[in-house]
């Protein structure tokens, strides 16, 4: 049964994605916002002041506080700071990647294993309404297209293309195709840092689904497209513009909701039309989604849509994507 007790949170690591953590849970409802800790003490004390809140000196003064903690801190940071809060008995949103390792992630599972702590993974983008407007639709991809391309930053740097962007699209394809990984293929190349900077993989599902995904840190704009085929069916999602549209090959006396053109088929005796759909698209925060989902997770009253399996899931395929990259290259 879920409570509706106040939870007591705070947020470590605030740089650029973490400040707007503080501000969201600034104003959820049954939170209570307890404070920040950052290690670079100007960036400290500067968010704190911000949103009025109290800046602590270390992880274990502002966990001693709190009842839940989100982890923005660069990844290689996650995975110690994570076991950290966990081994105090603190539940966890860790932003995505995870963890810049497999074994860090097992790990981090197996200390939540039957204690009840929540452990949540940032992979905003399974609630960006573009993507949540397909849920009464059944879905069955037999080929996607995905791509995610970005001008480049340092920030994210510290991981490869793979880890900082890729994976994004590697969680989305694992909650869209309910299938094993059978085989992947990968190549990539580094253009502004040492590590990878741009990616291409195919991923083969044990099903017969193929992904084909695309990411690159060094583009003139940003990218997000999602592109899938299915039996009588063509889905493009624009994650950018939050533009979701549906083409459906049915038989001309289907009657469906949202139909914006249909077009006949000129085969099958004409029997059959081309149906055009733009599924209506809530406008909402993804951040704050993710986050209410988050409280009431620890409450009790709901599940994470992302959890720490999931987030470790799309960690191993990421990684031996990357793997395969390497490998290729040397
Ligand atoms: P950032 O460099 O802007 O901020 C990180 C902050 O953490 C800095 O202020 C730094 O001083 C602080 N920090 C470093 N080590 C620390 C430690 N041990 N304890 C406390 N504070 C520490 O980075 P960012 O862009 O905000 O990224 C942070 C995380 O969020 C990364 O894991 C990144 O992959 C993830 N991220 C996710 C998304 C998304 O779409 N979900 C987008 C951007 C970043």
């Amino acid at each position: 049964m879920g409570t509706t007790k106040t939870v007591k949170v705070g947020v470590i690591g605030v740089g650029h994605l973490g400040q707007h953590h503080v501000k969201h849970f600034a104003n959820l409802p049954n939170t209570k916002l307890m404070g920040v800790f950052d290690s670079n003490p100007q960036r400290n004390s500067e968010i704190a002041n911000l949103y009025n809140t109290n800046s602590y000196n270390s992880i274990k003064e502002i966990l001693d506080d709190c009842d839940a903690l989100s982890i923005v801190t660069p990844t290689p940071e996650h995975a110690k700071v994570a076991e950290l809060c966990i081994n105090n008995g603190k539940h966890v949103f860790i932003e995505k990647p995870i963890t810049k390792t497999v074994e860090e992630a097992d790990h981090l599972l197996s200390l939540t294993k039957e204690n009840g702590i929540v452990i949540q993974v940032g992979h905003i983008e399974r609630l960006n309404p573009a993507l949540l407007a397909l849920k009464d639709y059944e879905l069955k991809p037999k080929f996607i297209e995905i791509q995610r391309l970005a001008p480049y930053t340092v920030r994210g740097t510290e991981v490869p293309v793979v880890l900082d962007l890729m994976i994004h699209d590697i969680d989305i394809i694992l909650s869209l195709v309910n299938s094993p990984v059978k085989n992947i293929r990968a190549s990539g190349v580094s253009i502004m840092t040492n590590s990878v900077d741009i990616a291409n993989a195919r991923v083969r599902f044990e099903n017969g689904t193929v992904a084909n995904l695309t990411s690159s840190r060094i583009a003139q704009n940003k990218v997000r497209k999602l592109k899938f085929f299915q039996r009588d069916m063509y889905v493009t999602i624009d994650f950018l513009l939050g533009l979701t549209e549906v083409y459906r090959a049915m038989d001309s006396d289907t009657k469906v909701s949202n139909t914006m053109v249909t077009a006949p088929l000129e085969n099958n005796g004409g029997h059959r039309s081309i149906v055009y759909e733009k599924p209506t698209i809530k406008k909402t925060d993804a951040l704050r989604l993710e986050l209410t989902n988050f409280i009431e997770s620890v409450q009790g009253k709901a599940k994470p849509i992302v959890d720490g399996r999931a987030g470790r899931d799309a960690l191993e395929v990421a990684t031996n994507i990357h793997k395969m990259i390497i490998e290729d290259v040397h």
